[in-house]
């Protein structure tokens, strides 16, 4: 046949254009974890390695100690652009204990007081314990110096903290993870400084397709999403091109303008002043 060569051609004529629109979006990664407690995951050229193969350039470190994210703050770097956030865990057993630790509290105010950090997260939280006093004490000392939030937990805990502060700014990590998506939506409705996170966040892809419903969402609401790796285990950090890949699988499904946003410019803007 002669006609596979002559297709072929045809083919490659019509990628091209295709191929240069499509150049790699950059991306914000709002979940980085630099956890030291347990060893070190990657070394510091490692991870910088890592964010380049994967588009990365801004990142919000938070890290366990906080000497991870110190690290990587202190570490030159033209490419990525660091933001950083207070993280109130020493080791892995204080994310059970945190907003009820005297010990933290303190740990978290010596951390703010050195000037590097614009909010305090991640943290765990669920149900009940955010009526707690030590939780509120939490959220009252970010409004005091107006601070983010990154906060791992539920859709309670989401209302509970914009109750405490209806001024606060919250990035809720992994958008609940699998809270429903029109409790998403109405929550992104009614607090207007929420963003979701959306590491580890199930349905929005239905095979290789961007779910109707969460693209229905990224629709309606494209300023209110981030991306993140969440490196929460050593696993985690050589896959790190790869998740960024999984993102952009889908992506690449929705309108250009909005896969942008969600991929680098809420980030951008948020955080890096753009
Ligand atoms: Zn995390």
């Amino acid at each position: 046949m002669r006609t596979g060569p002559i297709l072929l051609a045809l083919l490659t004529l019509l990628a091209w254009p295709v191929a240069h629109a499509d150049e790699p979006l950059p991306i914000f990664d709002a979940h980085v974890h630099y956890n030291l407690d347990i060893g070190r995951p990657v070394t510091v050229e490692q991870v910088f390695e890592l964010w380049r193969e994967a588009g990365i350039r801004g990142v919000l470190l938070t890290s366990r100690p906080n000497d991870g994210t110190r690290e990587l703050l202190s570490a030159p770097s033209a490419e990525v652009r660091k933001v950083a956030f207070a993280r109130p865990y020493s080791i892995m057993a204080d994310v059970y204990t945190w907003f009820r630790d005297p010990k933290i509290y303190a740990l978290i105010e010596r951390e703010l007081d050195r000037g590097l950090y614009v909010g305090i997260g991640e943290f765990h939280i669920f149900g009940k314990d955010a009526d707690t006093e030590g939780f509120g004490r939490f959220v009252r000392l970010a409004a005091e110096r107006g601070l983010w939030l990154h906060a791992h937990c539920d859709d309670y805990v989401i209302e509970r903290i914009f109750t405490l502060d209806p001024g606060t700014k919250v990035i809720w990590a992994h958008t609940g993870m699998s809270t429903p998506p029109e409790r998403v939506d109405e929550l992104l409705g009614r607090f207007p400084t929420l963003y979701g996170e959306l590491s580890f966040r199930s349905g929005i892809e239905e095979g290789t397709q961007i779910s109707p419903t969460w693209r229905a969402l990224f629709l309606k609401h494209r300023d209110r999403f981030l991306l993140g790796s969440d490196t929460w285990v050593p696993e985690r950090w050589p896959r790190v091109p790869d998740i960024m890949a999984g993102y952009r699988q889908w992506l690449q499904q929705l309108p250009q303008d909005v896969a942008k946003q969600i991929a680098w410019g809420n980030g951008a803007r948020l955080f890096l002043g753009e």
